[in-house]
């Protein structure tokens, strides 16, 4: 099996009266993440790990933030285009490992239910999906509580011998 590794980051601002989505998940908080898609960082990382182990540009190249189709967009629905990209090219996902970094609120209550949602679309079991969550130690933006800051990798194979 052809065996690669992509890595994608992304951050995004809290913003007042925005409903909270991250991994897919909707989080009750007074604030949620700014974004012309659901402005969930979490998938959107999750997404450039997937495409830079094909080797392909990143989200903002397959999903332009001039796009009106996009705008407001579950960013669940972003991923599963993806990974339909990855299906065409006969690549399947193995695992995939991520840290969500946050002040505020607390992600750790909701990793289970991320990765429940997460694992049908990716394709892979929950013990194939990594996330952890902790906080900046009140450094910066994310430590004050202005934004929230994801990382991820993925591992993708495709059998050798299939075409992409
Ligand atoms: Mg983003």
């Amino acid at each position: 099996m052809n065996i690669k590794i992509g890595f994608g980051y992304d951050v995004h601002r809290l913003a007042k009266g925005r409903k909270l989505y991250l991994g897919g998940v909707e989080i009750p908080h007074p604030s949620g993440l700014a974004g012309h898609s659901d402005g969930d960082c979490l998938i959107h990382a999750i997404i450039d790990s997937l495409l830079g182990a094909l080797g392909e540009g990143d989200i903002g190249r397959l999903f332009p933030d001039s796009e009106l189709e996009f705008k407001g967009i579950r960013s669940t629905e972003l991923l599963k285009t993806v990974m339909a990209r990855l299906r065409r090219r006969k690549v399947k996902v193995l695992n995939v490992d991520s840290v969500i970094v946050a002040q505020a609120p607390r992600f750790a209550p909701y990793i289970g239910k991320i990765k429940d949602v997460l694992s049908p679309i990716l394709n892979i079991s929950i013990d194939n999906i990594g996330i952890k969550a902790k906080t900046n130690e009140g450094l910066g933006l994310v430590g004050r509580e202005k934004a929230v800051a994801c990382w991820a990798v993925a591992l993708v194979g495709k059998k050798e011998g299939k075409k992409a």
